[in-house]
């Protein structure tokens, strides 16, 4: 199990759930829009909020954006230590730095000091674009250079005292992502916080990111993630959210399996998959809802779901665990099965 490290009101590793990040994609000083942001990502089951400090005026925001949430906030810093003690001084919960470009270690003592003193959490890590140039030659491009590199700028860290870090080491490639990270995890206690950098649009860097952090949660690897995707915020949470349900560490909530249709499908179900799910998309305790396209294989195959529906010759059946409980016909079925959901779920968990 990794080490337990506290960001602001929540923890990171430890055996605690995996938690949830993004970043902003607006200036650090439009402080109504991050709060927006902020709430709007919240909703949608994000933990932890990232802002870019470039300046002075970035980190001084930070306060005013702490006094009007309660997500911790990690400041991104790069080559101006004083930013980071700045972000520090203003409460912020937790800040990415590369030790490595924040020049002189006076520097790195300085900011690792006020780390010390405010109990705040780190990130450091590396990416394919910031491999030590030792670890470059000695490795190439590899799993065992990201890594190493990462853990060497750890070590600048704990010389200093700080122990209260989270470690990431990404690629843009699945399953360079994925080996760096088994190869860390058998290396540091310290928790991971996982991703694939520069993942891409929403289509092709959801797959990506599926792929490596599926490949990686299943093995038991990763106590935050991140989605990086060129696409608005709430796609990366609403992705990480998705990721971590399909590995099944988030089961609060209704899950709604369709089949693929085929010949034998005489009735549409695509439509009413997605009203299913709409509907069900408040549901925070574990229930699981079948919508399949034919009465002869639909109930057997979804037996394990709470209640199911199934089509064919001009009418519905629904089922309770694989069991048929009523015959509708098309047309009332939609009103019928939502209300029967409803019904079922309620029973389920009042
Ligand atoms: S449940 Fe029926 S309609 Fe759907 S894929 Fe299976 S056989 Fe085809």
């Amino acid at each position: 199990m990794t080490k337990k490290v506290s960001v602001g009101n929540i923890f990171i590793g430890g055996g605690e759930s995996v938690k949830i990040q993004t970043m902003s994609d607006v200036k650090t000083t439009c402080v109504d829009k991050i709060v927006e942001q902020i709430e709007e990502v919240s909703f949608l089951g994000c933990d932890l909020f990232r802002v870019a400090v470039k300046n002075f005026d970035d980190a001084k925001a930070i306060k005013q954006i702490k006094n009007r949430t309660k997500m911790p906030i990690v400041a991104d810093i790069h080559f101006d230590y004083k930013l980071g003690i700045e972000a520090i001084n203003n409460g912020v919960d937790k800040i990415r730095i590369n030790p490595g470009n924040i020049g002189a270690d006076a520097n790195l003592e300085a900011l690792a000091k006020v780390i010390k003193d405010n109990n705040v959490a780190v990130r450091v890590g590396s990416n394919t674009g910031s491999i030590e140039k030792e670890y470059l030659e000695k490795y190439g491009k590899s799993a065992a250079a990201l890594a190493e590199s990462a853990l060497k700028k750890v070590s600048l860290l704990e010389r200093h005292g700080v122990d209260n870090i989270v470690i990431s080491a990404k690629a843009s490639s699945a399953s360079l992502t994925a080996q760096t990270y088994r190869y860390l995890s058998q290396k540091t206690d310290y928790p991971l916080h996982l991703g694939v950098t520069e993942a891409g649009t929403l289509e092709n860097g959801v797959v990506k990111s599926s792929v490596a952090m599926g490949a990686l949660l299943l093995d038991g690897i990763g106590d935050t993630i991140r989605v990086s995707l060129t696409a608005p915020i709430a796609e990366e949470v609403i992705t990480a959210k998705r990721i971590l349900r399909a590995v099944g560490l988030d089961k609060n909530y209704a899950e709604v399996i369709s089949c693929p249709t085929c010949g034998r499908t005489a009735w549409d179900l695509q439509s009413l998959v997605k009203e299913v799910e709409a509907f069900t998309a408040k549901y925070d305790k574990p229930f699981k809802i079948a919508v399949m396209g034919c009465v002869v294989n639909g109930p057997g195959e979804a037996k394990d779901c709470d209640i199911g529906i199934a089509g064919g010759d001009g009418k519905c059946v629904i089922f309770k665990k694989g069991e048929v409980y009523k015959t509708l016909a098309f047309g009332e079925h939609k009103q019928e099965f939502l209300s029967e959901i409803e019904k079922l779920y309620n029973e389920k968990h009042n």
